[in-house]
């Protein structure tokens, strides 16, 4: 099985991509198992920089395929916000908890119709030499609900309602099917099938 890092390890994302990616016969490991322990700075102001940041700090420490995702959640009435910044929405030690708390104070006031938000994906895959980098978006529209629900999936999942069903509330497949990784996901399967090749 060919091995393919994902720069995280973030162990909610890593479920989804195993779940995506091992059925197309990649094994798939954390930046940690790899053996990268560093922390890359995200110093950069959208998903795609973020995303190569830290595919090319992978990279270069290990020298093999790798996947970096940057994700983050996109709400209308804060201008877009919490955005490049959803995991340190909180603060830098704050659980999924503290961020979910604080999303609903600050929409506390908003009604139900201008609660519309994105999940973003944007995946980047560098391939085993380095000289091929390709970017993937995926982008999932729904709400922020008023209470959170359910307990599976990961972040703001349990506040974030498709069809009235918040994202917690599905099966780890459902979620897939829809998400914004799952989209992107679907991208890079393609062109990894395009090639002919997988990594
Ligand atoms: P980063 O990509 O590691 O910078 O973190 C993005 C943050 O966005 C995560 O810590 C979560 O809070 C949030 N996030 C990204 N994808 C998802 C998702 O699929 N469900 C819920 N929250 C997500």
């Amino acid at each position: 099985m060919k091995k393919i890092v994902i720069a995280s390890n973030n162990a909610g994302k890593l479920r989804e991509f195993r779940a995506i990616l091992e059925p197309f016969g990649l094994e798939v490991i954390s930046q940690r198992e790899a053996g990268f322990t560093e922390d890359v700075d995200e110093t950069g102001t959208t998903f795609a920089e973020n995303a190569a940041l830290k595919a090319r700090a992978v990279f270069e420490k290990l020298h093999c395929p790798v996947i970096a995702d940057d994700s983050g959640l996109m709400v209308d009435a804060l201008d877009g916000a919490p955005g490049v910044y959803s995991h340190r929405f909180a603060g830098e030690n704050a659980t999924d908890d503290d961020r979910n708390a604080k999303l609903l104070r600050e929409l506390e006031n908003v009604p139900e119709a201008q609660r519309t938000a994105q999940f973003v994906c944007v995946l980047c895959y560098v391939n085993a030499d380095g000289t091929e980098e390709q970017k993937f978006t995926g982008i999932c529209e729904g709400r922020i609900g008023t209470q959170a629900r359910g307990e599976n999936g990961f972040g703001y999942d349990p506040l974030f309602y498709v069809n009235g069903i918040s994202m917690a509330e599905m099966t780890e497949a459902e979620k897939n099917q829809i998400s914004h990784r799952g989209r992107a996901l679907e991208q890079l399967k393609e062109y990894f099938e395009n090639r002919s090749q997988s990594c």
